[in-house]
């Protein structure tokens, strides 16, 4: 039985699993050459759940090692043979769906109700990952008389994964299944403030039959991260986690000539109109900007009422304060995170804004979390700090206009670009809004346009740093190098055998 397993066997679901999260080198943990360590908070509690090692470049260069060790062999195998270990794996995460879910919300503060939501999407991740050994097709054509053009998806080598505390599972599997099946072996590096769900993770693809070395665990923070940015033998970088960093390794990487891609954070607008359906509109715009105590790249974050749309705002605002802090809506991830939130909501206020559901001192019985209520502040102008910057917690922000095109010109004004939404009964009215958002995933009537597989996600602007998506079949093209192979075959005329 694994570490983690063992630990909620013996202490059960509402212990936390007080292990330490060392690195998976070569398929077994061990602590870091630094011999440093950090404490894991649970932020539903506040208190430590744990530690995890704080790793440095020795550390990375181990985990490099280990990878290029199990380079070849894994390279050499069929794509089908690759792929069945992510049938294993899904397998694996249904059977272990409840433990894996509270793992995530003990240690990300999220309710059990999303973790599981969390768990399995990255179930679809992985399926997307088995069925491209249907899909991996690099296409031929006879270019000219006896010229045959193709191409063959070759795998990088040793890539590695960066990801954010917001989602412990699944952006891991954003990477992993497409990474791996097409043939790389990889480098992890987990949130530091999360690193239980990836611990799961990587026992539960060793269980499925992944061999030791093809996925690796290195946990840390900065140093960890810029070992792998600069190292010369690591040919790809995926990257999720907030803007300054994404842009940051973006082009540090290109110094040893990687493929990097970097998605960053978000500021996601809403746009109500008059027309929208009061109905649809205010359980949606609730949930978008709730969900996962706003602590979502796509959760909403401005919402632009155009003309009168109060009866609509009326009804989001009895929706949120009806919402109970610690079953409906988590923590948010730390102490820090709670008072940078809370400072935003201050600001806005000293400012003249109006705070129409107030979610500052929020508490939970018995607990000492870190808990943000539902917030709304009314009457926002574009220049203020919750309307330009990236809150990261349960906060709308409300701004008032008279017309679509100026509720547009507001969002496009953004310098980041992830998603953004438009609530209306009318086609020709969502077309206007789609054709002009300055973001890469746009929604009609939904708060949270998340592109699900076989689609690829990705913003646009400060949102993302790099060609083409993450998931789907972009995924696969980030993970792979195309091989093109021009082919021509001419008959001897003199062999006496042909004809
Ligand atoms: P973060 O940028 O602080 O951390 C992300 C990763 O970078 C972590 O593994 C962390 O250890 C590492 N890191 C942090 N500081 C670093 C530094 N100075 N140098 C090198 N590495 C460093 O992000 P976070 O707080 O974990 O996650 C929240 C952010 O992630 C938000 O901005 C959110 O919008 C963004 N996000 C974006 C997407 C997307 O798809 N665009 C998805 C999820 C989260």
């Amino acid at each position: 039985m694994s570490e983690l397993k063992l630990s909620f066997a013996t202490r059960g679901y509402e212990f936390t699993p007080y292990v330490q999260a060392n690195n998976w080198i070569g398929g077994a943990w061990k602590p870091a050459s630094t011999g440093a360590t950090q404490n894991v908070i649970n932020p539903r509690h506040g208190k430590s759940m744990g530690k995890v090692v704080d790793s440095g470049a020795a550390d990375v260069a181990e985990a490099y090692a280990a990878a290029k060790a199990a380079l070849p062999e894994w390279k050499a195998l069929p794509i089908r043979e690759r792929a069945q270990v992510l049938y294993k794996v899904k397998e694996l995460m249904e059977a272990n769906l409840e433990e894996l879910s509270w793992l995530l919300s003990h240690e990300n503060g999220k309710t059990i109700g999303q973790a599981r939501g969390e768990v399995l999407k990255g179930i679809e991740c992985v399926e997307m990952g088995a069925s491209l050994q249907n899909m991996a097709d690099g296409g031929q054509l006879d270019v000219s008389r006896g010229v045959n053009c193709k191409v063959i998806h070759e795998a990088v080598g040793v890539v590695a994964g960066i990801v954010p505390f917001n989602f412990p599972t699944m952006v891991p599997l954003w990477m992993l299944p497409q990474a791996l099946v097409a043939g790389n072996t990889f480098i992890l590096k987990p949130s530091e403030k999360v690193p239980y769900g990836a611990m799961r993770l990587a026992e539960i693809f060793k269980e499925a039959g992944l061999p030791d070395g093809v996925l690796n665990i290195v946990n840390g923070g900065k140093e960890a991260v810029e070992a792998i940015i600069d190292h010369d033998g690591i040919g790809a970088v995926a990257f999720v986690g907030s803007t300054p960093i994404a842009k940051l390794l973006y082009a540090r990487g290109a110094e040893t000539g990687k493929k990097v891609l970097g998605l960053g954070g978000a500021k996601n607008h809403l746009v109500v109109v008059p027309d929208a359906s009061p109905e649809v509109t205010s359980a949606n715009v609730v949930a978008s900007y709730t969900g996962c105590a706003g602590q979502r790249c796509m959760a909403a974050s401005v919402l632009l009422a155009v003309g009168n749309v109060d009866h609509i705002l009326d009804d989001v605002a009895e929706k949120s304060r009806a919402l109970v802090v610690g079953q409906d809506i988590g923590a948010v991830v730390s102490k820090e995170s709670r008072d940078r939130i809370v400072r935003y909501i201050d600001e806005a206020e000293a400012a003249g804004a109006t705070i129409l559901v107030d979610g500052r001192g929020a508490k939970v019985e018995g607990s000492e979390g870190y808990w943000v209520g539902p917030t709304i502040i009314d009457g926002c102008t574009p220049d203020m700090a919750c309307v330009r910057e990236e809150i990261f917690g349960p906060v709308l922000s409300v701004i008032r206009v008279d017309t679509l095109d100026k509720a547009l010109d507001i969002e496009n004004a953004s310098p980041f670009g992830n998603a953004a939404c438009i609530y209306t009964t009318s086609g020709a009215v969502a077309e206007r809004a789609i054709n002009r958002f300055e973001a890469g995933m746009c929604g009609v009537n939904i708060g949270v346009p998340v592109p699900r597989e076989p689609f690829a996600f990705g913003g646009w602007n400060d949102s993302k740093f790099g060609h083409g998506d993450m998931t789907g079949m972009d995924g696969f093209r980030f993970w792979t190098r195309p091989r093109k192979v021009t082919v021509k075959w001419e008959l001897q005329s003199d062999e006496t055998w042909m004809s």
